[in-house]
């Protein structure tokens, strides 16, 4: 027979038709188990290097991989390809929407300028099959399996057997999610699909334990709209209910682990932040930093039955370590700091004890400090070097420093979320892109450093200020060439309200020929849906990836994918804070082609910046 595999054709329909039969007696929680072994077996009768299963979203627009069996050797890919958006493989799409399996015996035959063919031979797939699993509803998912070191071409009658081992699997899953929906209803709130009280206190329970071994502190927030009975009364319940949805949506986007973030009640939710910090202060600081992302986040003005509705949010906070024994006290301690943000007026943010003034203080002489500074030019900046493969300079990231007479060199770590907070980012952040452009007028006629893009950070709170825009041509005046030169990095929290508002603001940008980076990438949204829309032209893997690139499976994938996704929509790519040779390898190796980090430079001062960009010697 055809078949590579020392199994007969009888044998792998009996294990078909065993496989299918053992399906039926399985309970929900063993599911997945079971699922797993027929891929296992499926994989090794086909000499297959990977076997997985995707599956599709109601909306049949977003798939992740659920399910990977791999071959020895072979790395696992499942972590990184999660909310994948469907219509990256558009062809495929097609195809399963019309129940027809996908078979590729020579990944070279089909078009190689398809995005399909892009996907197969980064991975060097040589043959795969993909069978759709559909239901009545529409696609439910796909079963597949790749070839990397042999060929192979997928005889009808094995394929029949494969979509009947793929239809029985997708029985099961719908089955599956049907007794799952039946335990959630226990633990979810119905509404808004977010945890309840019991699970809360079920998770409150377990930061407890961990804090008793670790010393950290934790936070319960519980965030209260503010005047929800009249809003429910002007507007109807119904637009009440899809308020609450509409926020916990928000909330979801920013709290993605689902058993943080719960409804408590009517208009009240609750996020639980886990190990924040061994340090009172820090913990402080990190959670108020939080809320008020949050409160922008939540106060965006939303769209109910058409028209635009304002509200205001209040804020109660308990932080507790391991030394509390009761789930219920940072649940009482929230509760009466919300009511105490409440009986103030609402649209404020309380913690249960008098954390926050001892916070301001330190701020307010901060904020006078830097003030100061401002006027005083005590910013300057430093610059760190982009490189390409062969270590040659490409571009430079500007980082501030602040250079505080009595304190030394600061780093924007101590001060930027202070900026941040008392909104005097927004002229701290413009005294940068002055210097920024002044340094690039100075290179200008430089032929190595003339030629270098140049990154500069913006921060959410400067990017969303109304004069940004306007601001930033009147600086760099119609120059093309410092236009060219000019690169805004953003990060992924600016798009998470507003999207079009963001998007209008780039495009005046952009326009004038400047250039957009998504800075911190992968530490955001999951969804990658809103890429395509954004007038980018780089992405910045983020260092936490980076970091553990040549070690973890995870993050290793997470990479791949966002180098993938990133080169099929036409972005560079750059990994960030790239350390060893072992990570830069590792990440050659998937295809990045611009790095940045201490293995090539830190950020100098422009004088030490230039000698190093004109030595030619950057070591990594
Ligand atoms: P970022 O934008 O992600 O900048 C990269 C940070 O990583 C810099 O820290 C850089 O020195 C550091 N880094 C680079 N390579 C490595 C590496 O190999 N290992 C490690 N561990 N770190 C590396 P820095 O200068 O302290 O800046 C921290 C953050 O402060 C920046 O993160 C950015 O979010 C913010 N920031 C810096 N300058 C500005 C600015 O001018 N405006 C605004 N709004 N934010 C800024
Ligand atoms: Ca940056
Ligand atoms: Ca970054």
């Amino acid at each position: 027979m055809r078949r590579e595999s020392d199994l007969s054709w009888k044998t792998f329909l009996e294990m078909i038709s065993s496989l299918s039969a053992q399906f039926v007696a399985t309970p929900h929680h063993k599911v997945d188990k079971v699922i797993q072994q027929a891929l296992d077996r499926v994989g090794r009768y086909f000499n297959a290097d990977r076997s997985y299963i995707f599956l599709f979203s109601d909306d049949a627009r977003l798939c992740s991989n659920t399910h990977e069996w791999c071959a020895e050797g072979v790395t696992e890919q499942i972590e990184g390809l999660q909310n994948l958006e469907a219509d990256i493989f558009p062809n495929w799409l097609r195809s399963f929407n019309d129940a027809k399996p996908v078979h590729i015996p020579q990944v070279n035959d089909i078009p190689s300028d398809s995005v399909e063919y892009g996907i197969l031979a980064h991975q060097s797939v040589q043959s795969a099959l993909m069978v759709p699993m559909n239901t009545k509803d529409g696609l439910f998912g796909m079963l597949g399996l790749d070839l990397v070191r042999t060929h192979k071409s997928w005889s009808d009658d094995e394929i029949a057997a494969i979509r009947l081992l793929a239809g029985n699997i997708c029985s099961l899953l719908q089955r599956q999610r049907a007794e799952q929906k039946i335990d959630r209803l226990a633990f979810f709130d119905t509404l808004t699909g977010l945890a309840n009280r019991s699970l809360i206190r079920e998770r409150i329970r377990q930061s407890l334990r961990s804090s008793q071994r670790s010393s950290l502190y934790n936070a319960l927030i519980i965030i209260d709209l503010d005047r929800f009975k009249s809003l429910n009364e002007e507007y109807g319940h119904l637009c009440g209910d899809e308020l609450l949805s509409q926020m916990a949506e928000r909330l979801r986007r920013f709290i993605p682990e689902s058993d943080s973030l719960a409804r408590l009640g009517d208009d009240e939710f609750a996020v639980l932040v886990d190990s924040v910090s061994s340090e009172l202060t820090d913990t402080l600081t990190r959670v108020k930093k939080l809320c008020e992302t949050l409160n922008e986040v939540c106060t965006e003005p939303y769209k109910l039955d058409g028209q635009r509705v304002h509200i205001s949010i209040s804020f109660g906070i308990s932080i507790f370590d391991g030394d509390i024994t009761d789930v219920e006290v940072p649940l009482r301690q929230s509760d009466i700091a919300i009511r105490r943000a409440k009986a103030s007026g609402g649209n404020t943010i309380r913690f249960y004890d008098n954390h926050l003034e001892v916070l301001s203080v330190q701020r307010t002489s901060l904020l006078q400090d830097m003030r100061q500074a401002l006027l005083n030019d005590q910013f300057e900046l430093h610059y760190q070097v982009l490189v390409d493969a062969n270590q040659k300079p490409v571009a430079c990231e500007a980082l501030v420093r602040w250079n505080h007479p009595e304190r030394g060199l600061l780093l924007p770590g101590v001060f930027i979320p202070f900026a941040e907070e008392s909104g005097l980012i927004v002229r701290l952040g413009r005294k940068i892109l002055s210097l920024a452009c002044e340094q690039l007028q100075i290179w200008q006629d430089d032929p190595l450093l003339g030629q270098l893009p140049m990154s500069v950070n913006i921060s959410m709170k400067q990017f969303r200020d109304p004069g940004f825009a306007s601001f930033v041509a009147s600086l760099v005046d119609f120059q093309p060439q410092l236009c060219r030169q000019l690169k805004l990095e953003i990060t992924e929290s600016l798009l998470a309200v507003n999207l079009d508002d963001v998007i209008t603001t780039m495009d005046k940008l952009v326009a004038l020929g400047l250039t957009f980076s998504l800075d911190d990438f992968g530490t955001g949204y999951s969804s990658l849906s809103y890429l395509r829309s954004l007038p980018l032209s780089q992405l910045k893997i983020d260092r936490s990836f980076v970091c553990e690139v040549a070690e973890q499976a995870q993050s290793r994938a997470i990479a791949q994918t966002i180098l993938t996704l990133g080169t099929n929509l036409g972005l560079d790519v750059v990994a960030e804070g790239v350390e060893t040779p072992d990570q830069r390898d590792e990440l050659v190796a998937m295809g990045c082609r611009i790095f940045q980090g201490y293995l090539f430079a830190k950020s100098l001062p422009a004088a030490e910046f230039e000698a190093l960009v004109r030595s030619e010697d950057i070591v990594g």
